[in-house]
């Protein structure tokens, strides 16, 4: 039974330098014929399960003005919701504000992901984002009045950033005092900005410093580390995210969105002339059985706590081991097990995704 959507708002006021995400300048023309297209996508696929977590991401939500946010709002609000539901909205510091944080109160969102990336004037500049620390000081201020679960999102591991530069990030981070954080070093995606202007990564060891530095730094201060780049406080993780890592099923709507349905994992068109015609997805896929197994291992080894050995074999009538070889990693001591607990050592989180590139 499928409990999560993911709806996609592909307008942004600026263009980050590093960005590879699904999105456009803001024109309220797009605006409008955008979200008229997705009321319709919605209606024609959503078959009316209770979800348990809605996530609008972006691009960048806070960017539609307040009748556009409220027409947004209005359209979701077909999605029926179960008891302790979990609504995220994204927000960036250049345009959200108290009438926004009102209007999402109002329409039952409980979480806000706020995209701040760092505080740093220097480094705001490098990756073109418009907002300064102040801005980001007053603007979760305003939030923390409407809203108790906040989640920041940082970035480290930016062109020519030092250590000392991450250890006032994060003191910044800290003095807000909200209870999640996601926290992901710089990848120089293809076509983005950065590419194009080949900006060179900082040194390897450098930035597995940076990396120590946060997880000593986060958790002396109450926050857990419980997916390789997120951090939350007892009771705030990321209900909807742990959809993904639990592999369990999801729409996503709007354009450039994916979703897993029925087995099938399908991803929507990147194209606006597309998704304004109705020819929403792009591609789409079934699982094999083995496909499954890969997706259940990777997407639950980024979880601290792992995967449960017990499960996969409940769901798969076959033991994880007699799949896939997994002798050297624990030899090794990459991969641990404990209580029928499969997990990534805590010495190798940093290097996660390469651990887990061995299941495919
Ligand atoms: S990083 Fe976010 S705000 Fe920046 S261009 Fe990409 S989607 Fe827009």
């Amino acid at each position: 039974m499928v409990k999560s959507a993911y709806i996609h708002i592909p307008f942004c006021e600026s263009i980050c330098a590093y960005c590879d995400f699904c999105k456009f300048l803001y024109n309220n023309e797009w605006v409008d014929r955008y979200l008229k297209e997705l009321k319709k996508e919605i209606q024609l696929n959503y078959k009316g399960e209770e979800l348990k977590t809605i996530y609008i991401g972006g691009g960048t939500p806070s960017s539609l003005n307040v009748k556009e946010l409220k027409f947004l709002l209005d359209i979701c609000s077909i999605l029926k919701k179960e008891q302790n539901y979990e609504y995220t909205v994204e927000v960036n510091i250049e345009n959200i504000d108290e009438e926004k944080a009102i209007l999402l109160k109002k329409y039952g969102v409980n979480r806000i992901s706020v995209g701040v990336e760092t505080f740093n004037a220097k480094l705001l500049k490098v990756i073109e984002r418009k907002h300064t620390k102040d801005m980001v000081l007053s603007k979760v201020l305003m939030l923390k009045k409407y809203f108790d679960n906040i989640n920041i999102d940082l970035m480290y591991a930016l062109p020519n950033e030092t250590l000392s530069d991450v250890k006032s990030d994060l003191a910044s981070f800290l003095s807000l005092d909200v209870p999640h954080i996601s926290l992901y070093s710089l990848i120089i995606e293809p076509h983005t900005k950065f590419s194009v202007k080949k900006v060179e990564y900082i040194d390897e060891d450098l930035d597995y410093e940076m990396y120590k530095y946060i997880n000593k730094v986060l958790k002396e201060n109450g926050y857990m580390h419980y997916e390789t780049s997120n951090y939350a406080k007892v009771g705030f993780e990321s209900k909807h995210n742990l959809t993904y890592w639990d592999n369990l099923e999801y729409y996503g709507f709007g354009i450039g969105a994916s979703g897993y349905l029925n087995n099938v994992r399908y991803e929507n068109t990147h194209s606006i002339n597309n998704y304004l015609s109705g020819n929403y997805i792009m591609d789409k896929h079934e699982l094999s059985e083995l496909e499954d197994m890969q997706n259940f291992v990777i997407l639950g080894l980024r979880k601290i706590k792992g995967i449960s050995l017990l499960k996969f074999k409940q769901k798969y009538s076959k033991n994880l081991e007699d799949i896939f070889d997994i002798s050297d990693m624990l030899r090794n001591g990459k991969l641990k097990i404990v209580d029928n607990q499969l997990f990534v050592s805590e010495e190798y989180t940093y290097l996660a995704n390469e651990i887990l590139i061995n299941f495919i």
